[in-house]
């Protein structure tokens, strides 16, 4: 999954987007308004965690009523100072899913994040589920057949978003747009690669395979093979 943070106080950037990474998202920082509407308009996110107060043309709410108008429905978590009853419910009228007042604990943000990103998928619950797979968004677990896999960060990141897409073929410019920052040097081999221990860990010692590869165009996933 795919996180934008628009945040202008750099230690905190620094920090949230540190935190971000060690959960397994792709994170891409900027530390103003034009920059942070410039990608969530142009870059496929899977969530924006946006600041209120910004330099830049915009504020944070602007950035977000401005994209909802250009049709982005991206989930965006606004980030506040201001704690006042008039200010969280402009932010949530601007169209933002969520808001979170300064300063709080990156335990919250993270829990937010996790209940923002699960939102398509909100009748799974924390679970995500393909055949006898199952993959926990909260404690990262995965398991087939009842069997505990063991995976790296990048190779959680990947089955998650087969997951939550699954039976949608995905080319591999979606999954490198989906699964990798933007400072990530990725060629679509890299995609092949991933795919490839993938498939070693949650496929290969099973019976039946559900990373499927659509040729010419990128892989999807499939649980209930008939
Ligand atoms: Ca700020």
């Amino acid at each position: 999954m795919r996180i934008l943070l628009v945040e202008d106080e750099r230690k905190i950037a620094r920090a949230l987007g540190r935190a971000l990474e060690q959960e397994s998202y792709a994170v891409d920082i900027v530390h103003d308004s034009d920059s942070g509407y410039a990608m969530l308009t142009t870059e496929p996110y899977d969530l924006a965690i946006i600041d209120r107060l910004l330099p830049g043309g915009r504020d944070g709410m602007a950035i977000i009523k401005d994209a909802r108008a250009a049709g982005i429905h991206t989930p965006a978590l606004l980030l506040t100072a201001l704690g006042s009853v008039k200010d969280r419910t402009s932010g949530l009228d601007a169209g933002a899913d969520d808001y979170l007042v300064k300063p709080f604990a990156l335990e919250e943000l993270l829990a937010r994040v996790r209940a923002l990103l699960r939102r398509p998928v909100e009748q799974q619950g924390t679970t995500l589920q393909a055949g006898d797979l199952t993959l926990d968004t909260v404690s990262y677990k995965v398991t087939r057949a009842g069997k505990e896999i063991s995976l790296t960060s990048k190779e959680y990141s990947l089955l998650e978003y087969l997951l939550r897409n699954q039976g949608r073929p995905l080319s591999k410019d979606a999954i490198i747009a989906h699964v990798w920052d933007f400072d990530s040097d990725i060629l679509p081999n890299t995609v092949e690669v991933y795919i490839k221990y993938l498939r070693s860990k949650i496929d290969a010692p099973f019976d039946t395979p559900l990373i499927k590869t659509v040729r010419g165009f990128g892989y999807t996933l499939k649980g209930d093979e008939t």
